[in-house]
């Protein structure tokens, strides 16, 4: 049964979670945060932090509490010569865009929206693609944070570096982030070249496209043999134009435009939807634009689903994308497969820590079964110690996903110290951390 709204009724932007805190505190200093905590801690409630509800694992889901920062009004100190950006971490992505592209600045990386905030996105780990380029988390050089205590405090690589260290993925146990540091690059410029192209030829030359292009990735339609390929180059100076003639493939035949007739039609009619598949696949043409590095990086998405994403070892891609071929043809599945790259970095929850990464996101229509189609896919991605995307569906518990991350137990460790008492905690974490020590 879907839940009915109440008033204070929060839902994702998915809409498979659906609930009702019982309290909603709207704050916008680090001072009204710690307010919020010590009263909990009073009563003996549970607090969690929200951004824009773009998770589709349950990870925002309150206990009793929740907390959504707002960020208009809080200051912005943008340092257009150091490239360091100190920023409210409830501001949304869309926003902090435009604010460093007018300083002159652009994020190293983006994923395909930006509606997140700074802070939702980085706790989740949240990614762009580039074979060597990081995730968003690894932009982050100072938090300002409060932690499980009501204590108001400061972390970076010199400053209490643990905390730091595992706060950047921190999964939102660690601390209701008020203020994050970011270092940005000059602005940038970005070309984008999307064609489709035999799936085989995508995946023989799979090294030389992920290697030689800025930010590559491509789209697999279930059903067939083709894929639609998207090539990010960055550029030194402004494009001479900067608006495609044409409307993009990827954004009309995978996010948006007609790709939703498609998924009603599929949902209707899932029998039809090789065919559909097929028709949509052949009719995907070049596209060549370039624009502001965000605006080409990101799109708004207006056709709903709900998704599963995991990191494997890049080498593994070949083999795993083969054996979720053979599975996709046993599920009418409308949705492309959406595979992009990430270098390895240092942040111990980070789905990309010490390994070169290649992210597999399989995506259902609203409203359409998926568990059995997530579930095959998850077990083939377990051969290869996938890693799932914390904000993305997954059923992973704590006892496998801690042989996956090699600083598992250190990150619990400083969660144990950050939240002695356990106030961030939810379900999703109980899962997926453990329970806390008794006492
Ligand atoms: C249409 C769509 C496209 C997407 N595209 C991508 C993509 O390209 N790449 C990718 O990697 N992911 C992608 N995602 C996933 C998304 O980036 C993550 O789930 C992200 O965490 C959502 O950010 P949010 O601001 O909505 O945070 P929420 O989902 O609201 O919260 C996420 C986590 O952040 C915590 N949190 C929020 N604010 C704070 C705070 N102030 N202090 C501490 N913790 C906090 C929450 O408690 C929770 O644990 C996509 C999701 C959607 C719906």
């Amino acid at each position: 049964m879907t839940p009915r709204p109440s008033p204070m009724c929060w839902t994702n932007w998915g809409r498979n979670l659906s609930v009702s805190p019982r309290r909603v505190e709207q704050v916008t200093s680090a001072h009204d945060v710690a307010a919020v905590i010590r009263d909990a801690i009073r009563r003996g409630q549970r607090v969690k932090a929200v951004g824009s509800g773009h998770s589709f694992s349950p990870i925002a889901v309150p206990g009793d509490v929740q907390i959504t920062l707002e960020a208009s009004g809080a200051p912005v100190d943008i340092d257009a010569e150091t490239g360091l950006a100190v920023v409210p971490a409830g501001l949304e992505l869309h926003r902090l865009n435009r604010l460093l592209w007018k300083s002159g600045l652009s994020m190293q990386n983006l994923g395909d929206i930006e509606a997140q905030t700074v802070a939702g996105a980085i706790s989740t780990g949240t990614h762009g693609t580039g074979a060597r380029k990081q995730g968003l988390a690894a932009q982050v050089r100072a938090l300002e944070m409060v932690l499980g205590g009501g204590d108001i405090v400061t972390c970076s690589p010199e400053q209490d570096p643990d905390l730091f260290s595992a706060a950047r993925v921190g999964l939102g146990a660690l601390g209701v982030m008020t203020r994050v540091t970011l270092q940005c690059e000059p602005a940038y410029y970005l070309e984008a070249a999307e064609e489709g192209m035999p799936l085989e030829e995508v995946l023989r030359r799979l090294d030389e496209l992920a290697d030689t292009t800025d930010h590559f990735e491509f789209f697999w339609f279930p059903h067939t043999s083709i894929a639609l390929t998207k090539r990010n180059t960055r550029l030194g100076n402004p494009p001479a134009a900067t608006r495609s003639p044409r409307r993009a493939s990827v954004d009309a035949l995978v996010e948006n435009g007609v790709h939703e007739l498609f998924c009603r039609a599929g949902r209707r009619l899932p029998g039809q939807v090789p065919k559909l598949n097929r028709w949509l696949a052949s009719n995907a043409w070049p596209s060549h634009y370039a624009g502001a590095s965000y605006e080409v990086f990101t799109s708004a998405r207006r056709v709903r689903f709900v998704e599963t994403e995991y990191a494997i070892p890049r080498e593994a891609i070949q083999e795993a994308l083969s054996r979720v071929r053979r599975l996709t043809e046993t599920y009418a599945v409308t949705f492309p497969l959406e595979v992009r790259f990430a270098a390895a970095d240092d942040i111990p929850l980070s789905t990309a820590f010490g390994r070169d990464s290649a992210y597999i996101a399989a995506h259902v229509y609203r409203g359409r079964p998926y568990q059995a189609y997530f579930e095959a896919f998850e077990a083939v991605m377990n051969d290869y110690g996938g890693r799932p995307h914390w904000g993305k569906m997954h059923n992973l518990t704590a006892s496998r996903l801690r042989s996956r991350y090699p600083l598992f137990d250190q990150f619990l460790a400083v969660r144990d110290k950050a939240d002695p008492a356990g106030v961030f905690r939810n379900h999703y974490l109980d899962r997926v951390l453990g329970l806390p020590a008794p006492g």
